[in-house]
């Protein structure tokens, strides 16, 4: 497999720095020198320091969970790329759907956020995935398409292999709803599809594909057993160390 499995904690707006240190602390423990699958975790930005100093020397990667596209200025209450960077994120979440939804963000306003990233040396996650009813409307892959052709624009062949892309059905996001093996599998292989056209078969071939919605220890590994699966962007089962371990266990079982 050329595609190596990587498993992204998504902590959203819980723990303070306090409360992330012990979670940071036993990931580093149990799987701080893991190498066959990418480990990253997200903690909101006031514990990214704090998680940081803990990650160091490890093999567990830190992202953040936003940023804002220009480089500073008057943007009050926004955080910079670079910002990031000096902090050691290697890694940043762009266009996860609580922010498409809660804060209006756009593909177009996401698309410049992912050069932006990219520009400074950071991973982007671009989040993608249907709302419910975009998928009873049997729009799912249409809508999909338009956020992953928007959010790469302007991405060039050398830097799209740094990209991660995460499909989450909002609808399967926090509410135990997981889609099917089968409904994720073909998102997946659609989007593969569309990054081949878009970059060619050899470079579609590295770009890693996450899964997110619900994924648990029980329906992991089915998932990660599909062939354009990726790994996993973790919401609630990323704030236990106990779940996250698991799912990095199944993720290397899945290599
Ligand atoms: C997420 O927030 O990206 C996510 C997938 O959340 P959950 O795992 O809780 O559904």
């Amino acid at each position: 497999m050329i595609r190596k499995k990587l498993i992204a904690g998504n902590w959203k707006m819980n723990k303070t720095a306090t409360e992330a240190a012990p979670l940071a602390q036993e990931i580093v423990a149990a799987a701080g020198r893991n190498t066959d699958v990418d480990i990253v975790v997200c903690p909101p930005f006031t514990a990214l320091e704090t998680v940081g100093k803990i990650v160091d020397g490890s093999s567990i990667k830190l992202g953040a969970q936003n940023m804002h596209p220009e480089a500073g200025g008057a943007y009050t209450g926004e955080i910079s790329a670079a910002m990031l960077r000096d902090l050691f994120a290697t890694h940043v979440i762009l266009g996860h759907s609580e922010r498409r939804s809660y804060f209006g963000e756009t593909d177009a306003f996401i698309n410049k956020k992912v050069t932006a990233s990219l520009k400074n040396q950071l991973k982007p996650i671009l989040c993608v995935g249907e709302t419910l009813a975009e998928r009873e409307a049997g729009t799912t892959l249409k809508v999909v398409q338009t956020q992953v052709e928007v959010g790469l624009e302007g991405v060039s062949n050398d830097d799209i292999t740094n990209v991660v892309i995460a499909y989450e059905p909002v609808w399967a996001i926090g509410t135990g709803k997981v889609a099917t093996t089968e409904q994720a599998q073909e998102v997946h292989a659609f989007i593969r599809e569309l990054l081949t056209k878009l970059y060619g078969e050899a470079l579609a071939q590295k770009i890693r594909i996450l899964y997110g919605g619900s994924m648990k220890p029980a329906n992991a590994p089915e998932l990660l057993a599909q062939k354009d699966i990726d790994g996993g962007l973790i919401g609630g089962a990323a704030l236990e160390s106990r779940s996250f371990l698991e799912l990095i266990n199944a993720a290397a079982a899945a290599k």
